[in-house]
């Protein structure tokens, strides 16, 4: 059977500094190296102070995620060199005495399955480096230490997941989770990366490190598990190591053996006590966490008798659940959820269209009660939302700018009926035959008045002209 557990690392980019000091978190507006000081440069007699809204936010991670919290929490360091690492060893978190990483004993279910989480840890992600030119010969290697410092929690699974599938839907939810808490942008680049390890029976673990998409994750997957597959077949040893992810060539690549946790020689940070997490602090973040994600699902389908589907693709992106609460009341739920769900998401598929549009909730409340009272069709709707998303105008503004209004006017929809009972006489006799084909007369009205066109009442009268 294939085994397969995951390290996701999130970087907490809703908070304002480093994690041990007052630089920013959100390093990606900077210069390079213009973000940094002598505490995440590492510099001889500095000393790290620990940035409590990050334990608070990983502790949020933790509760959504159903683990315990431990009652003190530790820092160790783990030492190795590598150029972005200023300091020579990273500041982490590990349970040696018992547990003391922020949380633990979790889980999330995926589809039928339990996945459970092992640990979460706070840590600090090293700075960046930068390969200058796409040559792979180039001799110019640059690093940026904006990043050296900045808040990540680090989740790690058990060896749950059976396939490659099972992982991306978790991470989806894992990720929905995280923007639903306010703590993190997981859509951001380099904001959420994962090291996948697989086995398959009788072989040993083998790492892949460091992968900056689910979509590359789960083609890494798909690759290792075949290659091993392959191995075994042919008698050849599964050997443990650790490999990377050739993005060009599509496949995995050994890149060096596995170091093991005494090979980083983990000690306490002792710049950095332990620290108690207080009762009332817990109790609350308790009280404060926002709604989950599977609970609004519950709540739009048994209240608002919304379709279950809708409703949850409503209740995981954080984007249209705020449009849809912010516009819905009793009486016009569902319409607000069916617009979101079959013409907004139409145009505001990515998060980039998301943080650009201009759509508000009051523009989707006003479209509908437009629709419903019969002033605009649902087409024009839509032509509205187009026009809205890019200017942001109000909702009167552009349906007269538009010429939205419907026409429901009979003596005028029977006008242009005629013209196209004359334009059209085969699809006319065709009708007359097979009344199932009357959509084609109806649909050549509507292209004629720009979808205008009242739809209920222009079918009354085609059928009616089509009788006599
Ligand atoms: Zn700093």
């Amino acid at each position: 059977m294939t085994k397969i557990g995951l390290e996701i690392h999130c970087q907490l980019t809703k908070l304002k500094s480093k994690l041990f000091c007052s630089c920013k978190a959100n390093y990606r507006e900077f210069e390079p190296n213009h973000n940094i000081c002598p505490v995440c440069m590492g510099l001889p007699g500095s000393l790290p102070r620990l940035n409590q809204k990050a334990v608070e936010s990983a502790t949020r991670i933790a509760m959504a995620l159903s683990c315990e919290t431990p009652e003190k929490i530790a820092f160790f360091r783990k030492n190795y060199f590598y150029p972005d690492l200023p300091k020579n060893f990273q500041i982490t978190q590990l349970n040696v005495y018992g547990d003391t990483s922020i949380g633990g004993e979790g889980y999330v279910n995926v589809e039928d399955k339990k996945i459970k989480i092992r640990r979460i840890q706070l840590e600090e992600d090293p700075g960046r480096i930068i390969y200058e030119g796409a040559s792979e010969r180039t001799k110019i290697t640059l690093i940026d230490y904006n990043r050296a410092g900045t808040p990540l929690v680090e989740i790690v699974t058990d060896p749950d997941f059976e396939s490659p599938r099972q992982v991306r839907v978790f991470l989806n939810i894992l990720s929905d989770l995280l923007e639903n808490l306010g703590v993190a942008e997981p859509g951001l680049e380099g904001a959420m990366r994962a090291d996948g390890n697989v086995s398959i029976e009788g072989g040993k673990k083998v790492e892949i490190k460091n992968i900056g998409s689910f979509h590359d994750l789960e083609k890494a997957l798909h690759f290792e598990i075949t290659r091993q597959q392959s191995l075994f077949e042919r008698d050849i040893e599964i050997v443990q190591e650790t490999r990377h992810w050739d993005d060009k060539r599509k496949i995995t690549v050994s890149s060096r053996s596995k170091e093991k946790d005494q090979d980083y020689r983990y000690f306490l940070e002792n710049d950095i006590p332990w620290i108690k997490l207080d009762q009332g602090m817990l109790d609350g973040l308790k009280k404060n966490m926002p709604e989950s994600i599977s609970s609004k699902k519950e709540r739009y389908v048994e209240k608002y008798d919304i379709a279950s589907q809708v409703a949850e693709i409503i209740a995981s992106d954080k984007y249209y659940s705020n449009l849809f609460e912010n516009a819905y009341s009793d009486s016009n739920a569902k319409d607000i959820a069916n617009l979101i769900t079959t013409d907004v998401i139409g145009f505001i598929d990515t998060k980039e269209k998301q943080q650009n549009s201009k759509i508000t909730s009051r523009h989707l409340s006003e479209l509908i009660d437009a629709i419903n009272s019969k002033t605009i069709t649902r087409n024009s709707a839509k032509v509205a939302l187009q026009e809205i998303m890019k200017s942001g105008k109000g909702t009167r503004e552009v349906l007269e700018e538009l010429d939205l209004g419907q026409v429901s006017d009979s003596s005028e929809i029977e006008n242009i009926i005629s013209q196209i009972f004359e334009e059209e006489k085969q699809a006319v006799i065709d009708a007359k035959e097979r009344p199932e084909t009357v959509n084609f007369l109806v649909g050549k009205v509507m292209q004629k008045t720009k979808g205008k066109a009242d739809p209920v009442k222009t079918l009354e009268l085609i059928k009616s002209k089509l009788l006599s």
